[in-house]
């Protein structure tokens, strides 16, 4: 890690400074994501409350002085994040304390944006509140549920969102609807934002409990059979192209069972990469642009990350 300039190293005495913030310096990012890739967060936060989330804004905002301010991102299960080697400047934040709390009010179900969303979903569901049993299969938390617009087996975040609470760079607390996220396949406007979220209201409906529970149960063995399960993996590494399937199209190219250092493209399912072996980000960027190339030349059709490419990874990507 480079030293802190002076202006860095006064940023980090006021973020100190703040209640309801534990910060750690040079924290290694690879045990906060599923693919157990990266190097370390410059700053890495905890914030308990939405007090300290919205200072943390507001002192970053003044540290950039005109100039750019430091980066500011969310990690939450880091089950959608390639992290590179190099590890990510700036302030990583992760949420807890008041951004775990779950409410019920009526038909709403409010949720802080670091709830587990399938903790949050069988909990709604033993309830007898229905609504978001498909998205209790993959490891998310609301808030990049939200952001992702994640989806599953025909259920999206954004069929259930009523609204949710964000911090605005600058640290202004700020409601938007659903609509105001404009939401599309694994997309919102608040991708590559310093938007964050804090909570989110979803619409459930009256029904049977022990119905909605076994439901879940099912679904989770249904996903069981067809992702690779054992190491450490991010789900779908590209979007589907419309009318078809990433996993089909990279599989047909052959790339199944292809190796870059301690990755592999899943011989279960092609759209799928998984960590065997200590992989790094370099090797799992390397087996994308292997598959990226190789169904671009064969089908004619650009395949696009779904995975969250961070800090110098994307303009990698690009170049
Ligand atoms: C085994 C497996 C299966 C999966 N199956 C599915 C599936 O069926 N459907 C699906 O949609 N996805 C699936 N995924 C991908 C992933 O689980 C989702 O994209 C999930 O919503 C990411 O949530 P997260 O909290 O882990 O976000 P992260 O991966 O930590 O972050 C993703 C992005 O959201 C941002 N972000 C996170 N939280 C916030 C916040 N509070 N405010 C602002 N930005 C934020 C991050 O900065 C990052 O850009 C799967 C992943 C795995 C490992």
């Amino acid at each position: 890690m480079q030293t802190a300039t002076p202006s860095e190293a006064g940023l980090r005495a006021r973020l100190q400074s703040i209640e309801g913030l534990e910060l750690r310096v040079g924290e290694p990012l690879a045990g906060y994501n599923t693919f157990r890739i990266g190097g370390p967060a410059e700053m890495l936060g905890r914030v308990n409350t939405l007090d300290a989330l919205s200072r943390i804004l507001a002192e970053v905002a003044d540290a950039g002085e005109g100039a750019d301010p430091p980066r500011v991102q969310v990690l939450g299960l880091g089950s959608n994040v390639l992290i590179p080697d190099e590890g990510l400047g700036g302030l990583v934040l992760r949420l807890a304390g008041e951004f775990e709390r779950v409410e019920f009010d009526g038909d709403r179900v409010w949720a802080g944006a670091g709830v587990p969303l399938p903790q949050l979903a069988r909990r709604t569901a033993a309830q007898g509140r229905l609504g978001l049993e498909a998205l209790a299969g993959f490891p998310s938390t609301v808030g990049g549920a939200v952001v992702m617009n994640a989806g599953c087996y025909g259920t999206e975040i954004k069929d259930l969102l009523v609204c949710t609470t964000v911090v605005e760079p600058g640290g202004r607390v700020a409601e938007l609807t659903v609509d105001d996220l404009e939401p599309g396949y694994r997309s919102t406007v608040l991708q590559g934002r310093a938007t964050i979220v804090a909570d989110a209201t979803f619409r459930t409906e009256r029904g049977d409990a022990v119905a909605a529970l076994a439901r879940i149960r099912e679904l989770n063995r249904k996903r069981k059979q067809t992702l690779p399960w054992g190491f450490p993996n991010v789900g779908s590494i590209f979007k589907n192209p419309p009318g078809d399937y990433a996993g089909r199209l990279i599989d047909e190219c052959g790339l199944k069972g292809r190796e870059e250092g301690g990755a592999r493209i899943s011989r279960r399912h092609a759209n799928v990469i998984v960590n065997f072996d200590g992989a790094s980000a370099e090797d799992v960027l390397a087996l994308m642009r292997a598959a990226r190339d190789a169904v671009g030349e064969r089908f004619g059709v650009e395949l696009e990350p779904e995975v969250v490419l961070t800090g110098a990874l994307r303009a990698r990507w690009t170049a």
